[in-house]
């Protein structure tokens, strides 16, 4: 067997309007945008990646953008929360600057012992920030939110779905023990410190997950290069099937959709977001693999502009 995964690597929604998309996770939310690209199975549209200030695994949160895409409905079959690190003593702070900055929050609550802030993106995306004394320092970007409050990266992810069994049998096997249960929700811890927990819960009625902005297309697992191709003979023993290894430049991936719809990835924590791109310039100018950059005039001059002040210099 593998060694135990230690947490997510990186989260990956649909989003409609780039630019507002830009303005909300770098100015409202202060991370970093650190990787400009396009989808690589659909180069007209972006593929933008934010992150704390290297784009470390475990906090980068990624965005398909299709202006014209509709609006989904996160349900079974996904995942219907995406939930964010701050430190336990940052929590008045954002429930202050979501409020400042006209984003609705649900009223804080606890779970598992720990405050909990509900909000939405700009698409509806449900988001969360979870508030713990134990967050890490991390790697915070330089912008707009002061470095003690900042996000450290991802809490965990919650995922729907109507019959839990197989999940949680799989991210067992993935070696994430379970840890907490109330109501629906089962928390499943790795040992990882960012990304670490992924809740599932249990909703046989529904509704059913529909894609479209606002909702989560994907979630990935950090794994490393070595030991990527034992955990596709792993997805396979547990009747997936697994893709072969696709090379994503900062990451090679493996994917595998679930028993309930779930969509899966399994990225390497290697070689990462400085394989093309330096630390102080990540996220400035518009990258592409290899095999697109004999089209970058055509995809650059198909994508609407993108300006994003750089908070981080
Ligand atoms: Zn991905």
């Amino acid at each position: 067997m593998p060694a135990d995964i230690p947490g997510l690597h990186h989260v990956t929604a649909i989003g409609s309007d780039p630019a507002r998309n830009a303005e909300f996770y770098t100015e409202t939310l202060g991370l970093r945008l650190v990787k400009r690209s396009v989808n690589q199975d659909d180069p007209s549209v972006y593929h933008l990646f934010y992150g704390d200030h290297g784009g470390s695994p475990g906090t980068s949160m990624t965005f398909f953008t299709y202006p014209d895409v509709s609006p989904g409905r996160p349900g079974t079959g996904q995942a219907t929360a995406v939930s964010f690190l701050i430190p336990a003593s940052a929590a008045d702070y954002w429930i202050d600057r979501l409020d400042d900055a006209g984003v609705d929050t649900d009223r804080p609550r606890e779970r598992f012992g720990d405050t909990v802030v509900p909000f939405r993106d700009p698409d509806g995306l449900p988001l969360e920030l979870v508030a713990r004394t134990d967050a890490p320092a991390g790697d915070p970007p330089v912008g707009p939110v002061p470095a003690d409050n900042a996000i450290r990266g991802f809490h965990s992810v919650t995922i729907s779905l109507a019959d839990t069994e197989r999940m949680a049998t799989l991210l067992e096997t993935m070696g994430f023990d379970e840890t907490e249960t109330a109501g629906d929700r089962r928390r499943f811890e790795g040992d990882g410190d960012l990304g670490y927990a992924v809740d599932v819960r249990a909703v046989p009625d529904g509704p059913q997950g529909r894609p479209g902005a606002g909702t989560v297309h994907h979630v990935a697992f950090r794994v490393t290069r070595e030991e990527q191709s034992e955990w596709r003979d792993v997805l396979t023993a547990h009747g997936l099937r697994p893709t072969a290894v696709v090379d994503r430049k900062w990451f090679e991936s493996v994917y595998a959709r679930t028993a309930g719809g779930v969509r899966l990835e399994y990225a390497t924590t290697e070689p990462g977001y400085t394989a093309d791109e330096t630390l102080d310039t990540l996220g400035d100018r518009l990258v592409l693999p290899e095999r697109l950059e004999a089209r970058r005039e055509e995809i650059e001059s198909g994508l609407p502009p993108l300006d994003v002040s750089a908070t981080d210099e």
